[in-house]
């Protein structure tokens, strides 16, 4: 099916990109967005919304109703960039040392923002369209904190929606799918306590180093003799700390990783198993080993109702044959997570192109494409339009 809703005109798309490079060019770090949530806040109200600040400390929300149902959702946007440093040299690269948006934060804000100028000059729906403006969501959960102060009882949603910029989606293309899309992660840290000694004389210890290799090596079958074999699962251990001298057997090493999965069930699989491997190679080496679980975002859960729907609007803007309904989830995380269990709704990846030459997601060359802006902010206003259509 070719698109039925032909791309938006948006007069004040020169405007927009401006505003996004502007943002590019000063990044802001989990909950020090201020210089980013004062910009969103003045275009909001200058687009004519209601605007609500300080949720989640840096948090924006702006509120457009239109007709007289007191129907509700939301779009969400993250704001926040990332500690790297950028390696860009066009124009509006990164101003603020060390910090860069290399996640395409600066995009989905303005393209929310189109959305929400577009229509508040045009507002034919029947209803109010929240705009959640978030911050904190690289590894800091701003999603979750924004849930704390109350976004859901100051903004009854019926749903809530999501969008990021996906390099190696060719632009035009959106991928929309039902039931997991992003795992949820758990970090791990696990101390191996032996008995230090004279690494000449290896008799008189307990070797720390030896029984953390060994659990390094039989912690590769948790995922493949423990799970279904088609469920899915990553345990990666990422640091192996120990030892200061060339001749001494430390007493105590750390390791720590993180577990990937999309389903409670196969993380506590997954704890279980590494918790009795723990034990089993403790007591076969006489060390003492302990393990701690750290569970961060939840999986990215797509409702199946909203995700139907979101293929409908996203097949309308772009063509059902520009709509990925089958390909395979990401084993990254996404805060959003936290807003989708709580509401019912939908993430969904809109192309940025092929992710030449580093720009891939989290990567020092990375950008956003600005070909983005026109093709985001119409599937945003395709969706308010269809799920609160005009009386
Ligand atoms: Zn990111
Ligand atoms: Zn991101």
């Amino acid at each position: 099916m070719p698109p039925t809703m032909p791309l938006l005109e948006l007069p004040f798309l020169s405007e927009l990109a401006t505003l996004r490079r502007d943002i590019h060019a000063h990044p802001e770090l989990a909950f020090h967005e201020n210089r980013t949530a004062d910009i969103v806040a003045n275009e909001l109200e200058r687009y004519g919304l209601e605007v609500q600040r300080g949720i989640a400390r840096t948090g924006v929300v702006g509120v457009l109703r239109a007709g007289s149902s007191p129907r509700m959702i939301g779009l969400r946007a993250d704001m926040d960039a990332l500690p790297l440093a950028e390696l860009n040299e066009f124009p509006h690269h990164s101003r603020h040392q060390g910090k860069m948006h290399a996640c395409g934060h600066d995009g989905h804000t303005a393209m929310l923002l189109g959305a929400a100028h577009y229509l508040a000059e045009k507002p034919d729906f029947d209803g109010v369209a929240v705009f959640i403006f978030q911050p904190a969501e690289e590894s800091e959960g701003g999603a979750a904190v924004m849930i704390e102060d109350g976004l859901f009882e100051k903004f009854p949603v019926e749903a809530v929606f999501g969008l990021h910029n996906w390099p190696g989606i060719p632009v035009g293309e959106m991928m929309v799918m039902p039931g997991p899309v992003m795992a949820g992660t758990c970090a791990f840290e696990i101390s191996v306590r032996g008995h230090g000694c004279h690494a000449a004389m290896p008799h008189q210890g307990v070797d720390a180093i030896v029984t953390g290799a060994q659990l390094v090596q039989a912690m590769q079958t948790v995922v493949s003799r423990n799970l279904h074999p088609c469920d899915a699962g990553v345990v990666s251990f990422t640091q192996f700390h120990g030892g200061e001298a060339w001749n001494v057997i430390p007493e105590e090493i750390v390791l720590r990783g993180t577990i990937r999965t999309f389903k409670a069930e196969v993380q506590e699989t997954i704890e279980r198993a590494i918790g009795r491997l723990c034990s089993g190679i403790a007591a076969a080496n006489g060390a003492q080993i302990t393990v701690n679980f750290d569970h961060r975002y939840p999986p990215t859960v797509n409702s199946p109702a909203e995700a139907k729907f979101c293929q409908q609007v996203a097949s309308e803007v772009f063509g059902s044959e520009h709509v990925l309904t089958d390909i395979l989830p990401s084993m990254g995380a996404e805060d959003f997570a936290y807003m989708l269990n709580e509401k019912p709704g939908c993430y969904v990846w809109l192309g940025n192109g092929p992710g030449t030459g580093g720009c891939t997601l989290h990567n020092p060359h990375y950008d956003f494409n600005d070909e983005l802006l026109t093709l985001g902010a119409s599937y945003w206003v395709n969706l308010v339009r269809r799920w609160l259509p005009p009386a």
